[in-house]
């Protein structure tokens, strides 16, 4: 998310306001599709796909890409469009007219001139990172509520709980999510509650409760519909707390979930494929640890691949200290190998 006031008060701004907007939603829609079995040949755990049903692909430049994971794109009827001039959770209010999303800037002259209909692979010329966010919204359907319906802003897909995807954009057009980094990347807001900086503070312990296997995800109570399966019990990929330094100060959070894992390698994999400029890596320290903290703009600016948000602003902490960067990463090159 791009808001840059500090965790603890946006979190509470999100809950104030987004409560006030729960009042009003007058379409609960269920972005979750029906679930199948899980299959169960893939002995490597991250790159298992989660069970879906329904299309599987991503959409680049009008071309379909599938990735072997449940993908719901805006142009299905449960989807989430960020091409929507409006609100889309509250119909009842007369569309604002606001476009949250823009077409790619600073192209080549060539290409400038028909910016709204770049081919895949010209777009392919342009596009070259993969921005990883977590949503500070717990699920999917809060994270566009907030986006569409509050802050008139967007973002290519959304991750769910249960690892479904949301595509909201055509990966042509350019989203609103990392200010410098918008008119070259990709974006992608993981549902996820957030890192704190002291473990399971009052405003962490909202979204958490513990049984004997550990620490499982709950929401607010202002929080009446979340779009994930009513018997979906999200538990994080790793039992306890993940403690870790970004940008110089530590935080604190809960791992993704497994099935987050899984679908985010699908993920990368397909947009690799798709837009190879963005590889399957991360920008890294000398010793080959990925670096914990903001890239100088021209840094940034020249790297391909996947990136974090703190990468790109030194206001950000997504996607936290609990990031598993390294086996994600793994699991897409293996699926880039071996679909
Ligand atoms: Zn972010």
């Amino acid at each position: 998310m791009t808001n840059a006031t500090p965790r603890a008060t946006r979190r509470r701004l999100f809950c104030t306001g987004l409560g006030l907007a729960s009042t009003v939603v007058l379409f609960a829609r269920c972005g979750a599709p029906p679930r199948g079995p899980a299959p169960s040949d893939e002995p490597r755990p991250a790159a298992t796909a989660p069970a879906s049903a329904g299309p599987d692909w991503i959409v680049v430049a009008g071309e379909r890409f599938p990735i072997g994971t449940r993908v719901v794109t805006w142009q299905e009827p449960d989807g989430y469009s960020a091409y929507l001039r409006g609100k889309h959770f509250d119909r009842n209010e007369p569309a604002d007219g606001k476009q949250r999303y823009d077409v790619r800037g600073g192209l080549p002259a060539r290409l400038a001139a028909h910016a709204d209909r770049l081919s895949l692979a010209e777009l392919s010329e342009v596009v070259h990172q993969f921005v990883v966010h977590f949503d500070v919204c717990g699920c999917s359907r809060q994270c566009f509520k907030v986006l569409q319906d509050v802050r008139g802003l967007s973002v290519h897909f959304m991750l769910d709980l249960d690892g479904t995807i949301y595509q909201t954009l055509d990966l042509r057009d350019k989203a609103w999510h990392a200010t410098i980094a918008n008119d070259f990347s990709v974006g992608v807001e993981i549902a996820h509650p957030g890192a704190y900086p002291q473990p399971m503070n009052a405003a962490m312990a909202v979204w958490y409760e513990r049984d004997e296997l550990g620490w499982k995800q709950k929401f607010p109570q202002w929080m009446t519909e979340t779009g994930l399966p009513r018997d979906f019990v999200a538990r994080p990929a790793r039992p306890g707390i993940v403690t870790g330094e970004v940008q110089g100060k530590t935080w604190h959070m809960v791992d993704y979930t497994p099935q987050q894992y899984a679908a985010l390698a699908r993920l990368m994999a397909g947009l690799n494929r798709a837009l190879p400029r963005i590889r399957l890596d991360a920008p890294r320290e000398p010793d080959g640890d990925v670096i914990d903290h903001v890239l100088p703009a021209p840094e940034l600016r020249a790297f391909d691949g996947i990136v974090g948000h703190f990468h790109v602003q030194k206001n950000k902490q997504d996607p936290g200290p609990a990031f598993q960067w390294d086996p994600v990463l793994r699991a897409a090159r293996e699926l880039r190998r071996d679909p």
